[in-house]
């Protein structure tokens, strides 16, 4: 098969589809891959490196979009880009269609067949390709947090482990899902003083054997909330309800019983947040202050480390990649189930139920 991917053209998007590891997995299988000029830039890869691995290297976009019969992206397609795309040409990038239809429109419009990783699933009913951006996104909660709470960023001048002889400071990590553990194991790892705060049992009991005495855990209610959030230095917002918008958990009133300088990373943002005081906020611009709480709530965390994104995000993509450039995508759909939920527009129409009911389209 021939392969694409091009330079991504979203505002502030360094990552890119396949790293020059990735097309060698393809080019050593027999595939051809194109590469769009300087596609590598953002995480270092330079052209040589990709030609290396056995790619060509495109002048143009257009070029790849003209000639590939798979492109394989990280961001949903620019208008510009999905101008280009060609009736059966595969597409394999997120997507996020639900509250996108314009871009729907215009991928019903072109005929291409489009696999959105954010709904591929696995056989415990997660989302795999989904999990790794959580995973970056959780660990570095506790980087930016730990930034935050310098004085010269507007924090109490606390260091998350202490030192000999000095208390750590006390983070709170409201979910322990994907986002809330790796918050916790890197805060942990820093000797900081760490709870966490779920409401599913099976969550709780998860969290306390993996962490045994490095964590506490503590059911999510209100009282219990409000507690943590009133001793905290550091509190991650890291709840997700699946489908719905994040529930604002810590509120404007409870924000005044915390301690002045203690930092809130609110990674739940994308979401919506679930701190009441949270708007989001850019990487150029990463936080502000609301009753001298630093508010830390940058929507597309993993942006800032596109170089560790873009290879976590291939270890999970690649397979799949891989599959259906050797069987085609039909018959890669047919023998994995869980790929075909990533199918969302195929033909001219769309194929995901979540997205064709939010868009009040046929299915
Ligand atoms: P997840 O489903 O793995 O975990 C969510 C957890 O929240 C679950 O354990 C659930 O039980 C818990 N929860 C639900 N309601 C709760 C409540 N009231 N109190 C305490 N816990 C509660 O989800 P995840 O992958 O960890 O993602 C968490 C959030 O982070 C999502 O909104 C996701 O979109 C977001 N995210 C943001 C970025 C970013 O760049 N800002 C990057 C990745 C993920």
């Amino acid at each position: 098969m021939i392969v694409g991917t091009v330079k991504e053209i979203k505002n502030h998007e360094y990552r890119v589809g396949l790293t020059p590891e990735s097309v060698h997995e393809l080019t050593a299988h027999g595939h051809r891959v194109l590469v769009e000029t300087g596609a590598g830039e953002g995480i270092g890869a330079s052209d040589a490196f990709y030609e290396k691995a056995g790619a060509d290297i495109v002048a143009t976009a257009a070029e790849i979009f003209a000639t590939a019969e798979m492109v394989v992206k990280v961001k949903e397609p620019q208008a510009a880009e999905r101008a280009m795309l060609r009736p059966g040409q595969i597409l394999y990038t997120y997507l996020h269609l639900a509250p996108d239809p314009d871009q729907t429109r215009d991928l019903i419009a072109s005929g291409a067949t489009c696999i959105a990783y954010e709904t591929v699933t696995d056989a415990s009913g997660g989302l795999p390709l989904l999990k790794p951006m959580s995973q970056v996104a959780g660990r570095m909660a506790i980087q930016a947090g730990a930034t935050a709470l310098e004085k010269a960023h507007g924090g109490r001048g606390v260091l998350l482990g202490g030192v000999p002889g000095v208390l750590p400071a006390k983070v709170a990590v409201i979910g322990g899902g994907v986002v809330g553990f790796n918050a916790a194991q890197m805060a942990a790892g820093l000797g900081a003083d760490v709870t966490i705060l779920d409401r599913s049992p099976e969550v709780l009991e998860k969290l306390g054997m993996y962490f045994e005495a490095r964590a506490k855990t503590r059911f999510s209610n209100r009282a219990n909330l409000a507690e943590c959030v009133a001793e905290a230095d550091l509190v991650v917002g890291a709840v997700l309800i699946p489908g719905a918008a994040a529930p604002k958990l810590v509120s404007a009133d409870m924000l005044k019983t915390m301690k002045k300088g203690a930092v809130l990373v609110d990674v739940a943002i994308d979401q919506g947040g679930c701190f009441e005081t949270s708007h989001a906020t850019t990487h150029a611009e990463p936080t502000y202050i609301v009753d001298g709480v630093v508010h830390y709530c940058v929507a597309n965390m993993p942006g800032a480390v596109a170089r560790t994104s873009t290879y976590a995000l291939n270890n999970v993509t690649l397979p799949h990649a891989l599959r259906i450039a050797e069987l085609g995508w039909k018959e890669a759909l047919r023998r994995d189930p869980h790929l075909r939920e990533g199918l969302n527009v195929w033909d001219g129409k769309v194929t995901y139920r979540a997205v064709a009911d939010d868009l009040g389209l046929p299915y």
